[in-house]
């Protein structure tokens, strides 16, 4: 019998339950459905499909060494799956659960023969839980939680051999689409379950000085892990796995907890990339950025052109390579909301556009944490320095890198002013704290 393997963000063979699941129970037919109609679905935006259709076509590659290939089909999913299943007879599809919220309404539509395995996170949605059953809101607790649960189960290998369906003549579908965004040429990382191995790989060495360094935008201290997570090329009870009992472990962990985090905010609050969680921020009167004196503001901080060389150098990181340093994305982000008082859904969706990691829920709590707004976030009066910051971070190499006019982390004709800023941000968060 047919087993239709759907992947979505798992896009991987090993330690991954749905193409075992599909492997042991018959023939499998794997196949991606390209989907921007459904409901609710947010499309990627332009870097993550330049990792995604990598990411595809190495997947593609991978079935094809092992005798089978990627079906890539386009529409929306429940029809394209249901129709998939009605012509070749199809007893189940199989899936990983996913957490972004557009997913329970097409697989409620495929109810009868959809058949979900495993989770995208280190342990099962809600499994880490307050005494009383709640989610947590603090992350502090709910990584002591996480870890009193124990490790998450080990990685399982891919399966030895797999059997594939015959391919229905008609449905051979298109191949991989490619798709390259015009500001691309300098792209970093190795998309597919490979370059996510090796990724891992050599981060491994460097783990004991991770958490001692990790802040340091100028030293490649972190592991680049993050869009092989989002697209699941790799597990992250892999990650956790390969770095349990080495020395530095820990901090790193915690970061992979935090990524659980994300997920587990984003089931209680599907609308976390739109919608404050602080009620109270909803009346915050951002800057109009139509209007002087924020008319092009939010362009400047796009194209890192605000006169301050770490959000500048942060900036051009992120349009030069498709990926910004977690300190730097947090001093920008900060600085957009902050300082120059934009709403920080418009650094959200330049994020989304931007990132080839743009991932709902942990660019959604990354926002809401720089702003203030979120479950468990920095508080919006507390507000980076950019240039403290440089300083602190030796930030001055980084700066050197991608924003090499800059002669030290010294402004340069910014475009608004440190101090006033600040004043400003906190009046209009006082504002609102007043007000609600
Ligand atoms: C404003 C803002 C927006 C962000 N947007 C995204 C995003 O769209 N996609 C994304 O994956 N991360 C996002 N982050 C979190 C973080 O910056 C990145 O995960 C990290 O920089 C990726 O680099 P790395 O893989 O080398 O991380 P490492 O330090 O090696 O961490 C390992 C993994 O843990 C997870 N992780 C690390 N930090 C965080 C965090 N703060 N929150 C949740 N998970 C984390 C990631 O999956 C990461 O790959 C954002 C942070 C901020 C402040």
């Amino acid at each position: 019998m047919v087993e239709i393997l759907w992947f979505r963000q798992d896009l991987r063979l090993a330690d991954q339950p749905a193409v075992r699941a599909a492997a042991e129970a018959g023939a499998v037919l794997p196949v991606y459905v390209w989907d921007e109609q459904s409901e609710g679905v947010r499309p990627p935006g332009g870097a993550s499909r330049w990792w995604l259709t990598r990411s595809l076509a190495a997947l593609d590659a991978d079935l094809r060494a092992r005798g089978g290939r990627l079906l890539v089909a386009e529409g929306r999913a429940a029809e394209v799956l249901a129709g998939l299943a009605r012509e070749t007879g199809a007893r189940a599809i199989h899936a990983t659960r996913q957490t972004e919220p557009w997913w329970p309404p097409v697989e409620a539509r495929l109810a009868g023969l959809l058949r979900l395995h495993g989770w995208p996170t280190l342990h099962p949605a809600g499994a880490v839980a307050t005494r009383t059953g709640g989610p947590f809101r603090v992350f502090t607790p709910y990584w002591r939680a996480h870890v009193a649960a124990g490790a998450p189960a080990p990685p399982s290998p891919a399966p030895a051999a797999i059997r594939f369906a015959e391919v229905p003549d008609g449905l051979a579908g298109r191949g991989v689409p490619r798709f390259a965004p015009r500001w691309a040429a300098g792209f970093a990382g190795v998309p597919g379950e490979a370059g996510a191995g090796a990724a891992l790989a050599a981060f491994l060495p460097k783990l004991a000085a991770y958490g001692a360094r990790r802040d340091f935008p100028a030293e490649e201290a972190t592991s680049r892990l993050s869009a092989h997570l989002h697209f699941g090329e790799i597990s992250a009870a892999a990650c956790w796995h390969a770095a349990e009992g080495r020395e530095g472990a820990e901090a790193w962990q915690r970061q992979l907890v935090w990524r659980d985090f994300a997920h587990e905010m984003i089931r209680q609050h599907p609308d976390s990339h739109e919608r404050p969680h602080r009620e109270a921020f909803a009346a915050m009167e951002w800057t109009d950025a139509e209007a002087e004196p924020g008319r092009g503001w939010l362009a400047a901080w796009q194209q890192g052109r605000t006169g301050y060389p770490l959000v500048d150098a942060g900036m051009r990181q992120l349009w030069r390579t498709g990926w910004m340093h977690n300190r730097v994305r947090m001093v920008a982000g900060s600085f957009l909301v902050k300082h120059l008082g934009i709403d920080w859904r418009h650094g959200e969706r330049w994020f989304w556009d931007t990132l080839v990691d743009a991932d709902l829920p942990n660019n959604a709590m990354g926002w809401q944490w720089v702003t203030g707004s979120g479950v468990d976030a920095q508080p919006f009066y507390r507000i980076f320095a950019p240039v403290m910051q440089a300083e602190r971070f030796d930030a001055l190499a980084y700066v050197a890198r991608w924003a090499p006019e800059y002669r030290s982390v010294e402004p340069v004709n910014p475009i608004v002013e440190h101090r006033a800023a600040r004043e400003a941000a906190l009046a209009r968060f006082a504002a609102i704290r007043e007000g609600g």
